[in-house]
């Protein structure tokens, strides 16, 4: 199917498929197929599509062609609002919109509102308007108690990972939010991921919407992997599977800062150019790591949880998730770092005995058909503790909140975090 089938206006298509091909997109992905023409007719959208199964560019395209489409007014109006939950994924969406609408005869002003750097350049960007803005819901907060934008004419609400934003933590800022926007607007909500809970709270404020459902959970391009290993040998083990597999790149997932601290230590005492991403870094200090990661300067990434959730890095080979993640769902968003844009990849996780409980929840809750592999040499010599699993999750909460979350509740509930 081309481009040229999705509903696109004639007057738009030439130069969005100029765009394209810029972009190296030669036919548009099952989600770009199904969730374009949808959205150009103004339905509300529920889309569960695999990682890395081209998401971003389906509501790019939507929004690029309304702009186009409409007058152009001075001020600018701001009709379109992408709300995601880290700074990363803004700028790398930001980018998006750039690529695509390269050729346009009349492009957007997209301004990226994201925490960790000065208000200010970002209230100067919106001086005179914008027509699109992708933020991440703190800042965009900050801005409209700046009076920097208003709200009040967007017709487009697109909440990208939206069972995040979704999740209690983001939840105080998100009503604060959509208490601001027209009631009379489309919105659309894109992840891998809707578990049953959120999926609930999600369809509540949408408009009789069209859930699509696209493709596997996992893409089937990764291969998945588990080890059996006590948690004090798994450096030694990833340095023979480094020296093995022989990965030109390699993100690792740690569960703390510190534990990626001290891996990262242990990488480099070994010779094997490595850094942490976190979220205590400063912004530039990570729009830096990524960059250089991006850039191949970087060979292996270790990151907490931060880095789980929509961040493209072309042609990764492979995910390690050296902890093990705290949510079920986080696992699928891990994975989903590599094996994109139809790409071969392979995720590895490491289980210990501690984690062999949630390994097994994580496993039943995707329906994974991944055998726990015991590695000659790294034989585990730990035993499982009793199983605690009345609760039948293995006494590992589904999601313990990060401090961040913690802070978010806190202050809604109008109390100091703890
Ligand atoms: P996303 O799920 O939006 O993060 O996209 C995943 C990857 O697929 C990114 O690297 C995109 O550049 C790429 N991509 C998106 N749409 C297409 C397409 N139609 N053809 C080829 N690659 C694509």
């Amino acid at each position: 199917m081309p481009f040229s089938s999705l509903g696109l206006s004639p007057y738009v298509l030439p130069a969005l498929q100029q765009g394209l091909q810029q972009a190296g997109y030669h036919e548009p992905t099952p989600v770009q197929q199904q969730a374009v023409p949808l959205s150009l007719q103004g339905r509300d959208l529920v889309v569960l599509a695999p990682t890395g199964s081209g998401k971003t560019a389906a509501y790019v395209l939507s929004i690029l062609q309304q702009f186009f489409m409409a007058p152009a007014r001075r001020p600018r109006v701001l009709e379109q609002l992408v709300l995601v939950p880290t700074r990363e994924l803004a700028l790398q969406v930001a980018d998006v919109f750039t690529t695509l609408g390269r050729e346009l005869a009349r492009r957007p002003h997209v301004v990226c509102a994201v925490g960790g750097v000065s208000i200010n350049p970002q209230m100067m960007a919106l001086r005179g308007g914008a027509d699109v803005v992708v933020a991440t819901p703190g800042r965009l907060l900050d801005l409209l108690a700046h009076n920097a934008l208003s709200l009040r004419q967007v017709r487009r609400l697109v909440l990208d990972e939206a069972d995040r934003l979704l999740e209690l933590g983001f939840g105080d800022e998100l009503r604060q939010i959509l208490a601001e926007l027209p009631v009379q607007r489309q919105t659309l909500l894109f992840s891998a991921t809707f578990p049953a809970d959120i999926a609930a709270l999600a369809a509540a404020g949408l408009r009789d919407p069209q859930h699509l459902h696209i493709g596997t959970q996992a893409p089937v391009e990764i291969e998945q992997r588990a080890f059996h290993v006590d948690s004090e040998r798994r450096v030694a083990l990833l340095l023979e599977l480094l020296e093995e597999a022989q990965w030109p790149q390699l993100m690792v997932f740690v569960g703390s800062i510190r534990d990626g601290e001290r891996l990262a230590v242990a990488l480099r005492k070994a010779d094997v150019h490595a850094q942490v991403l976190h979220g205590q870094l400063a912004q530039g200090r990570r729009v830096r790591l990524l960059q250089d990661f991006r850039d191949g300067e970087l060979r292996v990434l270790v990151a907490t949880d931060l880095a789980a959730r929509g961040i493209d890095i072309a042609r990764l080979p492979a995910v390690v998730n050296y902890d093990l993640p705290r949510s079920p769902a986080d696992y699928l968003h891990r994975i989903g770092r590599t094996g994109r844009a139809g790409e071969k990849g392979q995720a590895v996780s490491f289980v210990d005995a501690a984690s062999l409980a949630h390994w097994r929840l994580i496993g039943k809750r995707h329906r994974l058909e991944v055998a726990l592999e015991q590695r000659p040499g790294f034989e585990p010599r730990q035993v499982a503790p009793p199983a605690v699993a009345a609760d039948g999750n293995g006494g590992i909460k589904g999601r313990r909140p990060s401090r961040k979350d913690r802070l978010r509740a806190a202050a809604a509930a109008g109390k100091p975090a703890d």
